[in-house]
């Protein structure tokens, strides 16, 4: 097929993320990725600023998962879960174990983030069930966050993010607090922790679990909150017997500056969800892992079995490239990678704040973030982008970048200052 040809039977048969199929928005098709960069059929080259939405942590086509990958396709690239298991799974499994927060013990495997997160709140639903607590129906969750596409992620998504909100009549009803507050680095004080204990105290009995990303929202906001506030959420989930999901799909491997974002306050949830970077971006696999306590609780319940089993579960492709992406982690200096990112991201956008279509600019690990005051022409920036060389993709009033961990300093800057003219040209927004 030629480019033109691919591009026409794109736009009449199909669907991308979050678009209209009567006035889809430009696409452009990418030959091949490789380190850094992004080679489009037309032979421009862009810098990408976005590891794929939080994912190629290592760049693409990283020569080590590419040969992880190809060794594992020779001797078995798929095979069922129930009754049979693997070498790729148990030494997965192993690892995360061994790098997430102590109490975390028990995995279950799954092949994309929402479903992680629904196996999450289905464990935190069966175990309460198995105590007999059927009251237990509704999670405690705080605005501005998001947890998947799939109907009861949906339903923890912020409701008036624009995303899910024409679904509010048909999703489950839970409890929403305001968008965590101080910001990372502000000053703490008990007033911002208020509301939400007042929610979680008045419905105490009816709530299996709180469930929230730690420290950095995501495709919410992209917002990044105290520390204090996750540990003072932890405090009260202790005090009550509620379960603690931690939703570290876009957070987890590094992004925030730790392994995983709860380390910032010190934290251990009850129920932890990994995705996007587990694979550096290669393959699609998730996973859920659990505290012996939930485990075990489960299991002791009338059920006794966790009543999910996802056909690709645990693929053995995908669990040799997540462990390779994590030697590859463990292997390099990617502390030292994150906080340079970090400093160049806060010093280059800085600049950016004066102009007046700018409300915030902030940065925390790989990620830095302008927030606009009016939302972007997402067409026109995107081209505006394209042109100048790079791949951002602005999403409302936020334009940011989350670039992969080994990107140089040049090629930041290349990000950065395409990030700072396009958020300073009025022309851009809608
Ligand atoms: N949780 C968070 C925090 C996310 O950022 C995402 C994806 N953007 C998901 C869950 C859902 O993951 P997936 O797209 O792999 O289903």
């Amino acid at each position: 097929m030629q480019t033109k040809d691919i591009l026409e039977f794109d736009r009449t048969h199909i669907w991308h993320p979050y678009t209209s199929m009567i006035d889809p928005l430009p696409v452009y098709p990418v030959e091949r990725a490789e380190g850094v960069r992004l080679h489009l059929a037309d032979g421009r080259v862009l810098v990408d600023g976005m590891s794929s939405w939080w994912a190629a942590i290592h760049g693409y086509s990283h020569p080590v998962l590419v040969d992880a990958l190809a060794r594992q396709a020779q001797t078995m690239s798929h095979v069922m879960f129930g009754g049979i298991t693997h070498r790729p799974a148990v030494e997965l499994a192993s690892r995360l174990v061994r790098m997430t927060p102590a109490p975390l013990e028990r995995v279950f495997f799954s092949d994309s983030g929402s479903v992680a997160v629904e196996v999450a709140i289905k464990m935190a639903f069966q175990y309460w069930l198995s105590k007999g607590e059927r009251r237990r129906t509704k999670l405690l969750t705080v605005r501005g966050g998001y947890h998947g596409d799939t109907f009861e992620t949906m339903s923890v998504c912020d409701p008036e993010n624009g995303m899910h909100g024409m679904f509010s009549g048909v999703l489950p009803q839970h409890l929403f607090a305001p968008v965590p507050s101080p910001a990372f680095g502000d000053a703490w004080n008990d007033a911002h922790f208020e509301a939400f204990e007042t929610l979680l105290r008045a419905n105490e009995g009816d709530i299996a679990a709180v469930i929230l990303e730690p420290v950095v929202q995501g495709a919410g906001g992209m917002r990044f909150y105290s520390p204090e506030y996750l540990r003072r959420v932890r405090g009260l989930c202790d005090e009550t017997g509620i379960l603690l999901i931690a939703d570290e799909i876009a957070t987890g491997f590094g992004r925030t500056g730790t392994l995983f974002a709860c380390e910032h306050a010190g934290i251990a949830p009850d129920i932890m969800c990994v995705g996007k970077a587990l694979t550096g971006g290669m393959m699609t696999l998730a996973a859920t892992l659990a505290t012996a306590e939930v485990a075990e609780g489960i299991s002791r319940g009338e059920l006794s079995v966790l009543m999910h089993g996802p056909t690709f579960m645990a693929n053995p492709l995908a669990c040799a490239v997540a462990c390779a992406s994590i030697d590859l982690l463990e292997s390099s200096p990617w502390r030292e990678r994150v906080s340079a990112i970090e400093t160049q991201l806060r010093e280059e956008l800085a600049p950016c704040a004066d102009a007046d279509t700018v409300a915030d600019v902030r940065a925390l690990g790989a990620i830095g973030v302008v927030e606009t005051v009016r939302p972007v022409n997402m067409a026109a920036m995107q081209r505006f982008f394209v042109e100048r060389g790079v791949w951002v993709r602005p999403f409302g009033r936020l334009v940011y970048i989350m670039p992969p961990f080994v990107t140089e300093p040049d090629d930041l800057s290349l990000l950065t200052h395409a990030v700072r003219d396009a958020a300073r040209d009025p022309r851009l927004f809608s």
